[in-house]
């Protein structure tokens, strides 16, 4: 496995790839790898050539209250399950290389990017969209993989690639969960003792309004009620609960493709999680991890 830390060795090396018919399929990451991430390797490998994972804990998409700081981080354990997978190039520029002088212009998202996870961290999705904009251009990928975990950023990047004619098809591979349902995540890390018990509370409260949608509720006040009564659970404090269309609107009555979409804390941990209702968690990827 290559290992790269300069945006130009990482354009040339892309470039060289490309230059011999390669397909370059790209995997963005802050890290702190888990099998979610490593299922998005997969993915690359099947479509793609030469896969490229990028480790980037990119300071421009937190708050200044957030959890920079403490993102937890491992390059040494990442580095040996990227190769593991078989990733042919680790990218791991540092924010010095990332952001030379202060990046002013940065990619703004459009009123996509202002409800649920925009709203409660706000300019957190012009983070994202200009840090994934200046790693395409490096990499220069025929296809990225993104987790539907994150579904809002998934169709934010999918619009900016669109929008913007990046010319990079964006492929979103389904939820990996653990056995017991809870969604993996890096910040799961911080849920220590009770709280990773209380964690369980999202995934039941998505499954709670997928049952009553399976037994012919539509009504989505009646379908978010539902799911709140199971989120606010002891420790559990909950942020949003919505069910939306791909665009990320209101829907006016549920159906197959209403996603529902939910935030939470538990304990430390800021976590998110989502099901799109006629597909179901049961659909998702279920590993044991311990
Ligand atoms: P992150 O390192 O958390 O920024 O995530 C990097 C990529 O992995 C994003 O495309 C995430 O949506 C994806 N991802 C994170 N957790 C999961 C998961 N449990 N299942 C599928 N994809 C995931």
């Amino acid at each position: 496995m290559h290992e790269l830390t300069s945006p130009q060795e990482m354009r040339a090396w892309s470039r060289a790839e490309r230059a011999r018919n390669r397909r370059i399929g790209f995997v963005p990451t802050m890290g702190f790898l888990h099998e979610g991430h490593l299922r998005l390797v997969d993915r690359a490998r099947e479509r793609s050539d030469r896969v490229v994972l990028s480790i980037f804990v990119n300071p421009l998409q937190f708050g200044p209250n957030e959890d920079l700081a403490q993102y937890p981080r491992d390059l040494e354990r990442d580095r040996r399950l990227a190769a593991a997978r078989g990733v042919d190039c680790l990218f791991v520029p540092d924010v010095a290389a990332m952001y030379p002088t202060e990046p002013l212009v940065r990619v703004h998202p459009g009123p996509m990017g202002d409800t649920l996870e925009g709203a409660a961290r706000p300019g957190h999705f012009a983070g994202v969209l200009t840090v994934v904009a200046k790693l395409f251009h490096y990499v220069e990928p025929d296809i990225a993989i993104f987790g539907r975990k994150d579904f809002q950023q998934a169709m934010l990047v999918q619009r900016m690639a669109r929008d913007l004619d990046f010319g990079v098809e964006i492929d979103v591979a389904p939820t990996v969960r653990e056995l017991d349902g809870l969604a993996l995540s890096s910040r799961n890390t911080y849920l220590k003792g009770d709280d990773r018990r209380a964690a369980l509370a999202l995934s039941r409260a998505l499954r709670a309004v997928e049952q009553a949608w399976r037994n012919g509720e539509a009504d989505p006040k009646a379908l978010q009620r539902r799911g709140l009564e199971v989120l606010r659970a002891p420790d559990v404090r909950p942020e949003y609960l919505e069910l939306v269309d791909d665009q990320l609107r209101p829907v006016a009555r549920a159906d197959a493709r209403t996603v529902v979409v939910l935030a939470a804390r538990v304990g430390p941990a800021r976590l998110i999680d989502n099901v799109v209702l006629g597909e179901g968690i049961a659909s998702d990827v279920a590993v044991r991890t311990s």
